[in-house]
């Protein structure tokens, strides 16, 4: 069967004409968040919310023009309302007021270098700083780290939860090893889930691992908005944030939206020669979130028979790269199979293996991240740097 690409899907939406403007709505730039997952569409009509109810035909007629493709098993479309990019005067437009708003956040599609807006970025109430674990694409270790780190800064004394917002791929419950669901006593908050003493929360307690799933912008960041908000997270020291891979919109909003104290970037050899990690960078400077330091993951690999040491991707780019890029260089991790295991097997390295040395680096990386949020002493003053 043929796969289906977001440039038929774009196609087909260029026969649906906004009746009011008489152009197509992929001509007048209202399509965004266009994600296709297999034969699963979904995407956001981007609208003046003046407009917003009249414009429910039109939703209709862009699902069903998505629906007539080959291949297609399930089209989601959603209005979105349009928000117009802050001023530079500080006006804010209209609908940033609520602290609480899980549905109606403006998307902030195309607006350049935003502020974070004030809306989301009220704090969690007992926690005290929440950082985020990020990485310029997926599969380079992000989950792994975060969960290491988490464990690792727990290790070291500290109140921790960990907020699994890689919606897309969840992965906390296996790596945490933790089966079933977060009960909520009083049918309003969420408990979350609790092992190896810290906090856990993540979509994959409430929706079925194989379940596909479609988010667009505004859904994701309700989602988290809500993981964040709507969960009894007591009190804590700090709340590790395990960010969706990459540095699209999602992402964007996210780093707009959470009040974040910092982010760790993490990135392979490779990643950061090909970009990736920069663009991960940078995405947090323009958003005003202090990057706390890179940390290389799959930074060499060690033989599990006889504990040789290669360096088969050009070990050390991200520390050079850190120091270019004028952002700490946090620690690496080599590629190692007990990772692998520990993480994929629900107990990780840090748990596992207390007395690691694999478990020390990470202990070492979780007592600088803490310091430097403790303290408020992340290095905010690098060159900037610009990546298309
Ligand atoms: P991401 O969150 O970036 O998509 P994951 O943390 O899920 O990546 O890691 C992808 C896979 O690589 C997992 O199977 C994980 O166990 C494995 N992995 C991550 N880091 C290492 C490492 N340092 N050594 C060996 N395997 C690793």
């Amino acid at each position: 069967m043929a796969i289906l690409t977001e440039a038929q899907v774009l196609d087909a939406l260029r026969g649906v004409t906004d009746p009011d403007q008489g152009k197509d709505i992929v001509a007048l730039g209202m399509i965004s968040g266009l994600v296709v997952k297999g034969g699963n569409v979904g995407f956001s009509i981007e609208v003046d919310p003046k407009r917003g109810p009249a414009l429910e035909p039109l939703r209709q007629a862009a699902e069903r023009a998505v629906d007539a493709l080959a291949g297609v098993t399930s089209v989601t479309a959603v209005l979105t309302a349009h928000r117009p990019a802050p001023t530079l005067s500080g006006n804010r437009p209209q609908g940033q007021g609520h602290s609480h708003d899980h549905g109606g956040h403006g998307h902030s599609h195309g607006a350049p270098a935003a502020k974070p807006a004030p809306a989301g970025k009220a704090g969690v109430p007992g926690v005290g700083a929440i950082i985020a674990v990020a990485s310029g694409k997926g599969g380079v270790g992000k989950s792994t780290t975060s969960v290491n780190l988490a464990l690792a800064l727990a290790a070291n004394g500290q109140r921790v939860g960990l907020l699994d917002a890689d919606i897309y791929g969840p992965s906390m419950p296996r790596m945490m090893g933790i089966a079933g669901k977060p009960e909520s006593p009083d049918g309003k908050v969420l408990k979350p889930m609790e092992k190896y003493g810290i906090k856990v929360m993540s979509m994959g307690f409430l929706v079925a691992e194989d379940t596909p799933m479609i988010w667009r912008g505004p859904m994701v960041m309700s989602a988290i908005q809500q993981m964040l908000r709507d969960v009894a997270w007591g009190e804590l020291d700090v709340l590790v944030v395990d960010m969706p891979p990459g540095t699209g919109d999602a992402q964007l909003t996210m780093a707009q939206n959470v009040p974040l104290a910092g982010a760790v970037i993490v990135s392979t050899p490779q990643d950061i020669a090909l970009l990736d990690a920069r663009k991960g960078l940078n995405m947090f400077r323009r958003v005003d979130v202090p990057v706390l330091g890179i940390i290389e993951n799959m930074s060499y690999f060690c033989c599990p028979n006889c504990g040789h040491r290669s360096d088969i991707f050009s070990h050390g780019g991200a520390r050079a790269e850190a120091d270019k890029l004028g952002v700490d260089f946090l620690g690496e991790m080599p590629l190692d199979i007990i990772i692998r295991e520990t993480s994929d097997g629900g107990t990780p390295i840090v748990v596992e293996k207390p007395d690691s040395e694999h478990a020390k680096v990470y202990r070492g990386i979780a007592a600088t991240v803490w310091q430097k949020i403790s303290s408020g002493g992340s290095r905010r003053t690098a060159p900037s740097i610009t990546i298309d």
